[in-house]
């Protein structure tokens, strides 16, 4: 911060009041602005709205000097400097939205040490010019912190990774004693290590607030016709009420809002194909309008603010449960009443495996993104409370919630160990070559053409699940797919494989429980408001 000669160094409570307004500390905010303020590292994992924007300025009005923040999205930074600059706090930001002449302007400012804290994106702060501001910044001590906002860029998994990102771990070397803090809303344990291992803050210290948005109720529902399910859920619980419904592809987007505008409900379609004119017109009527339903790809949410939004809809499986719980998580940030609804099927699963598997990523990459579609399937197919599960995923325990269809109206569960047992062994006499077809007529003792031309009514499990129908083998195959058990192989006409993930059931050390899908599938229809 910039000097006064007179005053003592004012506390971190006299600058939250004095210049921000607010009479108490939330959550864990003193102990971070202190742990900085006093020249240490932090990495702070806070959900969104938890309030980490303070959590860096105000030790950056404690510190001597300019504080550098790091940011990747310019609207935020905009936003961000203008309610500093109500404040009257000496704030500006260097993007590629200002004019040479005004980023010049921010220079001189800058180098004369006229700054508590300066925006920058991360590309602008790595250009040799800046640097050398930097440099002269460090050598007459008026570099106070670097904060590092949006820290999960550096994830080179996560769909928001920015490749300067990791180029930030300069820092350290070219400045080391200038504290660090990087922040960021996403943070699954391989984030967290990622983040603390690209950004060499392995050293500092941690702070991780609660993930739990209490106000939200999840709800993860069977496809059987995912429009028409979704068309009701939002007839019955939130006629004309704000959402979001996410759809992996841009046809898909723009065929459903076509789709639930012609059944009377107020969306519009919104992905990164649309003209900018479009989507920037789709996006302010989202914002100041009541009751827009928004029907987005991914690229629609990041640095989206709206309070309101009384649900978010996924008709197509999130990429991990990171993506879900960031997704899910833009609504009710009023904290009233606010659903997170999803249909899904394992096909879906079937479909991501494949993508992953034929990405062009290195095998860590594949693995990674296995392993987090694992856990998502974890937490789609959870008979358990949802929440649990998900805070389970962020490292919080936490008791069954109350607020979830799994807790409201617990499943009903089929102990299908026996049966799984069955098929696997099925799928490894007659050789790991064949599709779910097949496997079931020689589970069922179907003496089929194919059957006796493999002579696979030999085989010993030839007719030991003939108690079990039709309909529901297919559905434990696709469960063993879903969950890794078996893997299917394209190329050969969907044959089964067993995977390693198989090796436990089949020594008898696990079990498998399918939830029983009613026919119709029921609707949970209880609202406490
Ligand atoms: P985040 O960056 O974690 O999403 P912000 O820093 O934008 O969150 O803060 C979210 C909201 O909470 C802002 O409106 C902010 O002014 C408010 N806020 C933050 N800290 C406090 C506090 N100690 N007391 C009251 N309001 C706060
Ligand atoms: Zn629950």
């Amino acid at each position: 911060a910039a000097m006064n000669a007179v005053h003592p160094a004012p506390s971190a409570r006299h600058v939250l009041e004095h210049v921000f307004g607010y009479t108490a500390f939330r959550g864990e905010q003193e102990a971070i602005v202190e742990q900085v303020a006093g020249g240490g590292d932090a990495l702070v994992l806070m959900p969104t709205g938890g309030g980490k924007s303070l959590c860096y300025q105000i030790p950056a009005l404690l510190r001597e000097g300019t504080t550098i923040v790091v940011s990747p999205l310019i609207a935020l930074m905009q936003d961000q400097v203008s309610a500093l600059v109500e404040a009257g706090v000496a704030a500006a930001f260097l993007n590629s939205s200002l004019s040479l002449d005004e980023a010049r302007a921010v220079e001189r400012e800058l180098f004369a040490g006229r700054l508590d804290l300066l925006y920058v994106a991360p590309e602008r702060l790595l250009t040799p010019r800046f640097l050398d501001t930097l440099d002269e910044l460090r050598d007459t001590r008026r570099l106070a912190l670097f904060a590092i906002d949006e820290a999960h860029c550096v994830s080179q998994w996560g769909h928001d990774f920015r490749p300067e990102y990791l180029q930030l771990s300069i820092l350290p070397e070219r400045y080391p004693g200038i504290p660090r803090i990087a922040l960021t809303a996403t943070a699954d344990q391989l984030t967290r290590e990622e983040i603390a291992r690209n950004l060499r803050l392995e050293n500092a210290r941690r702070f991780v607030s609660s993930f739990d948005r209490p106000n939200i109720r999840y709800r993860i529902v069977d496809k059987a016709d995912p429009r028409r399910q979704l068309l009701a859920f939002i007839r019955e619980d939130h006629q004309d009420e704000a959402g979001i419904v996410y759809c992996l592809s841009r046809r898909k987007v723009e065929e459903t809002a076509a789709w639930l505008a012609e059944h009377g409900v107020e969306a519009l379609p919104y992905h990164a194909g649309l003209p900018v004119e479009e989507r920037a017109a789709n996006q302010t009527r989202f914002l100041r309008e009541d009751g827009i339903v928004m029907v987005a790809t991914i690229a629609f949410g990041m640095g989206i603010d709206k309070p309101d939004v009384r649900f978010v809809a996924h008709l197509d499986l999130p990429r991990s449960v990171e993506g879900y719980y960031q997704e899910t998580g833009r609504a009710g940030r009023d904290g009233l009443p606010a659903e997170a609804w999803m249909a899904w099927g394992a096909a879906d699963v079937v479909q991501q495996r494949r993508m992953i598997d034929e990405s062009e990523g290195g095998e860590d990459f594949k693995r990674l993104g296995r392993a987090r579609l694992d856990a998502l399937v974890g937490l789609v197919e959870s008979t358990g409370c949802r929440r649990q599960h998900l805070l389970d995923y962020f490292g919080e325990a936490s008791g069954p919630c109350g607020n979830c269809d799994n807790c409201l109206e617990p499943p009903r569960t089929w102990d299908a160990t026996d049966a799984a047992r069955k098929a696997l062994s099925c799928v490894f006499r007659t050789g790991q070559r064949y599709g779910a077809g097949h496997l079931i007529d020689v589970l069922r003792g179907e003496r089929s053409e194919k059957v006796l031309e493999r002579r696979h009514d030999a085989v010993s499990t030839f007719g030991i699940g003939a108690d079990v129908d039709d309909k529901t083998w297919r559905t434990l195959f696709r469960q063993l797919v879903a969950r890794g058990l078996l893997t299917v192989d394209h190329e050969r006409y969907g044959a089964l494989a067993l995977a390693d993930a198989a090796r436990p059931l089949l020594r008898g050390e696990a079990e498998f429980t399918l939830r029983l899908v009613p026919e119709k599938q029921r609707r949970t229809k209880r609202r406490t408001t």
